[in-house]
């Protein structure tokens, strides 16, 4: 049974006389680099490794497999080699200065070794060694690849900012506007994963989220200022994991190209008269937060002249302020013939020179 066409010690790379403890070590170091599940093309050496290991770390075995197979004693050990007197004088079989007969008488002159006693408890420590390597092999490195999911990490939706445009009287009144919004969401279809079945997630492609358009329904509260800042807690980007919810900002902007200026709770505009309105007097409209305003001007109003109405301005802080009126004449930009003659009857009709003073 334990003649072996294999030379173990080849095997093993170790000489016949190679002590139990070096034949451990050599031995890990040889399961190391010729395991399976590290080297896949190791398998046929690493089951020589195996068999020639199991036969010669047990002493006697490995007493049998040395006589069977040749790896005998010489004769004429040393006196000091006493203690180890077997294990010392051994010379490989296949030495070609050994005689081929030696080899016969060796084994029967040999053949009553002693009994270690200890056989029992070397095959366990071997079978503890091999599970231990293989565990080591196919059981450490897998944590680490198939690591349990961490807890995902919340994390808090990004601030929205955005402008919203309004009339004065938006601004004065109050006013409800509808405002986009684009946000960003977990992709519904791979739940953020990227991946479905490994392929690339078609509906998000690839990036495990998605942009969706959010209308949000704002209330814009009276007596807002031009560049004023709504927030709107919660409704900004979504927050992951549990995460909360950003911000939205709303920056208010009253429209540039309004009739009025506001100082104040006053309400500032400038309103066109034509010459004979000047001159005349008369009622001209004024635009207001409520409608419109009825302003009357005196005879021989000069441009440039600010007129003042009363308790028609914005309402704020218990406040109501004025509407302040700057009037300039304007002349049309096309005057008939009979006016121009009336306008001449006029100039040689002129008393006092405008220059006079
Ligand atoms: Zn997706």
């Amino acid at each position: 049974m334990l003649k072996s066409s294999k030379n173990y010690y080849e095997i093993l790379g170790v000489t016949p006389d190679v002590e139990d403890a070096d034949l451990k070590s050599i031995y890990r170091r040889l399961v190391r680099k010729y395991h399976p599940d590290i080297n896949p093309d190791g398998e046929v050496r690493f089951k020589d490794i195996m068999e020639a290991y199991e036969t010669l770390c047990d002493e006697k075995k490995r007493k049998q497999y040395d006589i069977l197979n040749g790896f005998f004693k010489s004769s004429g050990a040393s006196s000091e080699n006493k203690s180890e007197p077997y294990r010392k004088s051994y010379r490989a079989a296949s030495d070609k200065t050994s005689r081929p007969d030696s080899f016969e008488k060796s084994e029967n002159k040999n053949i009553n070794f002693k009994q270690t006693g200890n056989e029992k408890k070397d095959e366990k420590n071997f079978t503890d060694l091999i599970n231990d390597i293989i565990d080591g092999f196919s059981q450490k490195p897998k944590p680490k690849r198939k690591s349990a999911p961490k807890p995902p990490v919340p994390k808090n939706g990004e601030d929205i900012y955005a402008d919203v445009v309004i009339t004065l009287k938006e601004s004065v009144l109050g006013t409800h506007k509808i405002v986009n919004v684009l946000n960003t969401e977990i992709c519904p279809k791979c739940k953020g994963r990227k991946f479905i079945n490994g392929s690339k997630c078609s509906h998000c492609n690839g990036s495990g989220k998605i942009e969706t358009r959010g209308r949000i329904n704002v209330t814009i509260p009276k007596n807002v200022k031009n560049g004023t800042k709504l927030r709107l807690a919660g409704e900004g980007k979504k927050g992951e994991n549990g995460g909360k919810n950003g911000n939205l900002y709303l920056k208010i902007a009253i429209e540039p190209d309004s009739a009025f200026k506001i100082d104040g709770n006053d309400l500032i505009c400038e309103a066109a008269i034509s010459p004979y309105e000047a001159v005349l007097g008369g009622d001209i409209e004024i635009p207001s937060i409520d409608g419109t305003v009825i302003l009357t001007i005196p005879p021989c109003t000069k441009s440039g002249q600010i007129f003042r109405i009363s308790s028609k301005g914005l309402k704020k802080n218990n406040l109501v302020g004025d509407i302040i009126i700057t009037v300039k004449v304007q002349i049309p930009d096309r005057i008939s013939e009979e006016e121009i003659k009336l306008y001449e009857k006029l100039k040689s009709l002129a008393g006092q020179s405008v220059r006079e003073n």
